[in-house]
């Protein structure tokens, strides 16, 4: 499937359609206006000029999260060296608000409780999963 950005800039191919998406309640998530699906890397594949931003308020942020440099919109993130040293480059999110809705038909919409997980282990969910 494909998704883009506002602007159309930004293009973003993956592989597969994912099982679910996460509407994740956590800063990061709510202020960067992201629900995430994960990839492995070699899934997807991103085309055109984006921007990556670290948290600052974190000693070690496992994430850098990229938008669009025309737009704004926020696109997918990739893990960043510290983490890729402590997992391995196994994973990258991408927005899955830049899909086309008909697109996500029959995904689960899961909505964890990051905002109160603590960094490691199980994360709680806030309300029933959804069927997009
Ligand atoms: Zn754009």
């Amino acid at each position: 499937m494909t998704l883009d950005c506002l602007c159309g800039d930004i293009r973003i191919t993956v592989s597969d359609r994912p099982d679910f998406v996460h509407a994740c309640n956590c800063t990061l998530c709510a202020k960067t206006g992201a629900r995430w699906s994960y990839f492995h890397p070699d899934q997807v594949q991103v085309t055109g000029s984006t921007k990556g931003y670290r948290r600052t308020d974190k000693n070690r942020p496992a994430a850098e999260v990229h938008s669009c440099t025309n737009c704004g919109a926020t696109t997918h993130f990739v893990l960043t060296e510290s983490a890729i040293a402590a997992h391995g480059n196994t994973m990258m999110g991408v927005n899955m608000l830049l899909a086309e809705p008909a697109d996500l038909a029959g995904v689960e919409l899961r909505y964890p409780d990051g905002r109160n997980w603590q960094g490691a282990g199980e994360f709680g969910y806030v309300r029933e999963a959804e069927t997009l």
